[in-house]
């Protein structure tokens, strides 16, 4: 842990430290060798969050981005069951950043546990299996309405790049099909919508994610892939047809949108930085 209270007052390890744990009240050491990121763990057993994840230093770069005060809050539950979220924003917001697997159990859990509670995933061990692929249209727009992407994967070439049907040019041959219910017809290719696609752009793309950690596909609530560039990866359903896409959202928006919106449903949703 960052934290532990040393005085009355929460301190970061510091060499031949001595605290006490903020959620437990268990006795903590301070562990500062020079091969670990400093941090306090509780004498002689486990922590006591279950779901406490040892920290890397990924973990802690993200508390910092964060006043101090957000870090390693501790959140009550009203039947008494007690846990520390890694940071909760001063308007209400839980974010989780987590960077080992986790078992759909633990997810759900967790999901109840904080309900406004945004997961930011360390994407860096799986980045080789995630191919980000051609732009989608902001899936508002009305452009988005009359088109059904052939769904993109690795080594499909043709649906990387951007292969759609149009719902409007199918009625011939498939009276009353909508974007729902059109699964095939006249094939068309992204390159004579670029300009459209591209003027009604709000970060969305086709991906795969080749033996994915199933789990975050399921969540219910926001999460976003941090491969360690300026943007994060959130995971998202494009339209009706069920696509999966990933929206890139700035990393500085993010962190600006969680200080300021009261629920994680309204982050990333105001303005949008373009990143291409
Ligand atoms: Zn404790």
């Amino acid at each position: 842990m960052q934290y532990a209270i040393v005085d009355d007052g929460r301190r970061e390890a510091f060499r031949g430290g001595r605290g006490t744990c903020p959620t437990c009240g268990a006795s903590m050491h301070a562990k500062c060798g020079p091969r670990v990121i400093h941090h306090w763990a509780h004498q002689g057993r486990r922590n006591c969050d279950p779901w406490w994840e040892n920290e890397t230093q990924w973990h802690r770069e993200w508390k910092n981005l964060f006043p101090e005060p957000c870090r390693e809050v501790s959140h009550t539950a009203p039947n008494g069951e007690i846990h520390r979220a890694d940071i909760k924003t001063p308007t209400g917001i839980y974010i989780e950043v987590q960077h080992s697997r986790m078992t759909d159990a633990e997810r759900i859990s967790r999901e109840a546990f904080y309900q406004n509670l945004v997961w930011v995933i360390d994407g860096k061990p799986f980045r080789k299996n995630f191919d980000i692929y051609h732009m989608l249209p902001d899936p508002m727009s009305d452009l988005a309405q009359d088109l059904v992407w052939s769904k993109a994967a690795r080594r499909m070439n043709g649906a990387n790049r951007g292969l759609f049907f149009r719902v409007s040019a199918n009625q011939d041959d498939f009276p009353g099909a909508t974007k729902a219910t059109l699964r095939s017809g006249w094939i068309e290719g992204i390159d004579k919508i670029e300009a459209e696609v591209k003027a009604s752009y709000r970060g969305h793309h086709q991906y795969d994610w080749v033996r994915p950690r199933k789990t975050w596909l399921d969540a219910t609530c926001p999460v976003y892939i941090d491969f360690g560039d300026d943007w994060l990866c959130r995971l998202e359903v494009y339209d009706e047809t069920g696509l999966k896409c990933i929206r890139l959202v700035a990393k500085r928006q993010f962190i600006h949108d969680v200080m300021t919106e009261a629920s994680v449903a309204d982050i990333a949703s105001r303005f949008y930085s373009i990143s291409s």
